[in-house]
């Protein structure tokens, strides 16, 4: 079968039977995953459609292998074969160190504007994890991907443009200590407000009961407070009878089929999801608050080998590993695929192939309920035999659904 590209029209994903997904293998680790996770998706994608659909993966390179082939981490032709298939997965990419791309992530969300990084956190029934029940923590995260600090505007200390904006804010009356270094935190209404028409969107169409503002305005008043008041005006202009603010809710008859939109502190949030995880569902989050509480809700319920990710703009999306190239291990067989595999469970879903997501979270679980499982979780789960990453992949097959 030859494969057709993806297309995107009125806001909605046309998927061929046989659709071609650029795929970046990634750097270390990366092939060893890679290998797995597609011999994963493409027994899934046989076994739900029974023959009828197939994909074709075109390998596009990033990171390490294409600077060593071009001389360059990130060509342009990978951004174009990306940006003409519109979705592509990828596994992680070693950070070049100095000079040029800062973060070859970064930059990728930023060219192709994935404003939202969508990543669910749930716990798999067995895996081992620092809480008593993990399985009360069950969030879809939506951050967004392009601005905050991670815009990158940044200067050195004593640098000219970190003196002549020390200057520039004496002159407004701010009094910033001489020598100090600069970082800039640009918050737009646009770029907050359709980040989180996004998280409501999503709340609505999953059934999920409440989204929640995650920010630090009590500080920050015009950039994380903004980002707060931004997300209550658009869930009310847009949504506004789909959505209700968790006070008008408490003050009548609870959110009667709405979904229920709140805010919390960040700090308080890191707090609230370990203690009351039950009562959080979707968070929308600006950047840096999104980073810190991702990773830590991964940990809570047993840690990043299992945390899957992906990149979301209008029109375009890169799903990825949340972790990264773990060089330690690359070539050995032996570091965990799952993330890779549920974040392709996430593109098939956000593709409509939601049988195919299905089956692989369904051969995650049988693999782990089966205790066959890499090192990673084996070392914490007793009685369970540790296997390789490809026997892992092996054994999720064995359980799809
Ligand atoms: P890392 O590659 O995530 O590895 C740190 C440790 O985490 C590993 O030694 C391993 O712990 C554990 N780990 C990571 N992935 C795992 C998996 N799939 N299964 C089981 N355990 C896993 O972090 P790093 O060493 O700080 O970063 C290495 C390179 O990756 C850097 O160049 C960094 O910039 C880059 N990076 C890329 C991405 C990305 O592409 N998305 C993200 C983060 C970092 P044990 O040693 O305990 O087994």
């Amino acid at each position: 079968m030859s494969g057709t590209p993806i297309q995107y029209r009125d806001g909605r994903w046309v998927v061929p039977d046989t659709p071609i997904i650029p795929f970046i293998e990634g750097d270390g680790t990366g092939p060893d995953i890679w290998r797995a996770s597609r011999r994963v998706f493409d027994a899934a994608v046989r076994k739900t459609s029974g023959g009828k659909r197939a994909v074709e993966w075109r390998e596009v390179v990033a990171g390490e292998k294409a600077f060593k082939a071009t001389g360059n981490w990130l060509p342009e032709e990978t951004l174009d074969v990306i940006r003409a298939h519109r979705v592509a997965i990828k596994g992680p990419l070693t950070t070049p160190v100095g000079g040029g791309i800062r973060s070859l992530n970064v930059a990728l969300r930023q060219l192709l504007d994935l404003y939202a990084c969508v990543r669910p956190v749930r716990w798999f029934k067995g895996v081992p994890a620092p809480v008593k029940e993990p399985g009360k923590l069950n969030v879809m995260i939506y951050r967004e991907n392009i601005e905050d600090v991670y815009a990158g505007i940044e200067f050195q200390a004593e640098s000219k443009e970190a003196n002549d904006l020390i200057a520039r804010l004496e002159a407004l009356g701010k009094k910033v200590r001489a020598g100090s270094a600069i970082g800039i935190k640009p918050m737009s209404r646009f770029g907050s407000q359709r980040l989180v028409v996004k998280a409501i969107r999503y709340a609505i169409d999953a059934g999920r009961p409440s989204v929640t503002l995650v920010h630090k305005g009590n500080i920050m008043k015009f950039t994380e407070g903004a980002f707060r008041d931004w997300g209550y005006e658009v869930a009310k202009t847009q949504f506004g009878d789909r959505t209700i603010t968790e006070a008008d809710a408490a003050g009548g008859t609870g959110g009667g089929g709405r979904v229920i939109i709140k805010d919390r502190i960040a700090d308080s949030m890191f707090q609230q999801l370990l203690l009351r995880p039950a009562e959080y569902s979707v968070l929308a989050t600006p950047n840096l608050n999104g980073d810190y509480l991702s990773d830590a809700c991964a940990a809570q319920v047993g840690g990043l080998g299992l945390a899957p990710g992906g990149n979301v703009g209008d029109g375009y999306a890169v799903y990825e590993a949340t972790h990264g190239t773990a060089p330690k291990y690359a070539g050995l067989d032996k570091i965990n695929p799952g993330s890779v595999i549920l974040s392709g469970a996430m593109m098939f879903e956000e593709l409509g192939w939601s049988e195919v997501s299905r089956a692989i979270v369904a051969g995650i679980e049988g693999a782990i309920a089966a205790g066959r499982v890499t090192y990673d979780l084996a070392r914490q789960m007793p009685g369970a035999t540790e296997v390789s990453t490809s026997t892992f992949a092996d054994a999720i097959i064995e359980h799809l659904a």
